[in-house]
């Protein structure tokens, strides 16, 4: 194939195909040259068309219908005949690494790779070095962040999840608005936190109207230092999870000793475990019948399943009137059963109870999209198992979640 062809087929804008190198069914190698003929010294910004000398560099590009492809890059170094300096011509498409070069139309496919794959497989699949393909990516991450962390927040959501199972904590932070991840800082103590919501300027603060964070104590330490104008709500995921750990203790006490004094197991305790967490209103009829042989005879129990449902009727209560009530069945129930068991969930209501019951005042604002977001950090897990690295991770995990389609 001609060199004009060639140009035509690679569709390089602003490049010159000057020569076939190699063209074989499984590799082609083209050299190609800029077609400006003058440029700017950036020394003193007179043009100049002077060419001092020229080096070959080879440029990794997407593959030719299949086939692997290397542009050489005959690159340029001009002397400006007016300040006497020497530059190396750049070039809008060619991202220049320390040793490995590409397209920017391989870059972009290598991110989009990234997303599926582990950094290893990529690596392999284009036959680059994995270095250069977790460099490009934490490059790449790093100006789709600072383009988010840019723009307007109404909605900060917090939340933590771990690298391991129980390990290396994380922060992640994404704005509710768009269910963009805004950044995924080492740790989940208050200066993680507090570090970013620094980083992000009081400007950008006072834009924020509400923060929804899990019931950590560090995280509401640095959202009453940093954002203590804002309306802060517990994510009512999390606090479903304190509810239901009430009854699950009950549960467990009385599936042990037997409410009868005997110290036989109680199977049909134990085997209705799931039925007894579940919302009411999400149970069938014959769901209902199950659950109230469970409950009969066992006056402790049928409190306790009482009482999750009260909790539970506080958010799904469709204002704080009504929130103010379900709470106050609780209480009733509480104390006609004071179950050890519940002392602790009272204590919790009573130190979370504003950021619990800010769900009705903020439009029913809740952790959803995070829980969304960390479904997709599990999977990201799981394909990048054995990542030690904080930051390689976030740079991953922060082009797995939305908006990765912004490409700087
Ligand atoms: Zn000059």
């Amino acid at each position: 194939m001609s060199p004009d062809a060639m140009s035509v087929r690679l569709h390089l804008r602003r490049f010159r195909v000057v020569g076939v190198v190699v063209d074989l069914i499984e590799r082609l190698v083209v050299e190609i040259v800029d077609v400006r003929r003058v440029v700017r010294c950036p020394h003193c910004g007179f043009k100049t068309t002077r060419v001092h000398d020229v080096r070959r560099l080879e440029v990794r590009d997407l593959p030719t219908r299949g086939r692997p492809t290397e542009l050489q890059w005959v690159r340029r170094r001009f002397a400006c005949g007016e300040c006497g300096e020497r530059h190396w011509e750049d070039h809008p498409e060619i991202l220049l690494g320390r040793r490995t070069h590409v397209t920017r139309r391989l870059a972009r496919q290598l991110v989009r790779d990234v997303g599926a794959m582990s950094i290893r497989e990529v690596a392999r699949r284009h036959g680059l070095p994995w270095h250069f393909i977790m460099a490009l990516t934490a490059s790449w991450s790093d100006r789709v962040a600072a383009d988010r962390r840019r723009r307007r927040c109404r909605t900060l959501l917090i939340d933590e999840t771990s690298l391991r199972r129980g390990h290396r904590y994380v922060t992640v932070i994404i704005n509710g608005d768009t269910g963009e991840t805004l950044g995924i800082v080492a740790h989940r103590n208050t200066a993680a936190i507090s570090g970013f919501l620094v980083a992000q300027g009081h400007r950008w603060l006072r834009g924020v109207r509400v923060v929804v964070s899990d019931g950590s104590v560090p995280y509401r330490s640095a959202i009453r230092t940093h954002l203590g104008h804002t309306t802060h709500v517990l994510d009512r995921f999390h606090v479903a999870r304190w509810f239901a750990a009430g009854m699950i203790e009950v549960r467990r006490r009385i599936q042990r000793i037997g409410e009868h004094g005997s110290r036989a197991f109680e199977p049909a305790v134990f085997r209705s475990r799931y039925l007894q967490l579940t919302r009411f209103d999400h149970l069938e009829d014959d769901r209902i019948v199950a659950l109230g042989k469970v409950l009969a005879g066992r006056p402790e129990l049928e409190a306790a399943w009482r009482m999750l449902q009260h909790l539970y009727g506080i958010h799904l209560a469709s204002d704080t009137e009504e929130a103010n009530q379900a709470l106050g069945a609780f209480i009733e129930v509480y104390q006609d059963q004071p179950l050890l068991e519940f002392e602790k969930l009272v204590g919790t209501l009573l130190e979370w109870g504003t950021e619990i019951f800010a769900f009705h005042d903020t439009d029913r604002a809740t952790n959803g999209r995070i829980e969304g977001t960390n479904n997709k950090l599990g999977v990201l897990k799981r394909i990048a198992y054995g990542f030690v690295n904080v930051s390689n991770f976030a740079a991953r995990a922060l082009l797995l979640t939305p908006g990765m389609a912004t490409s700087p």
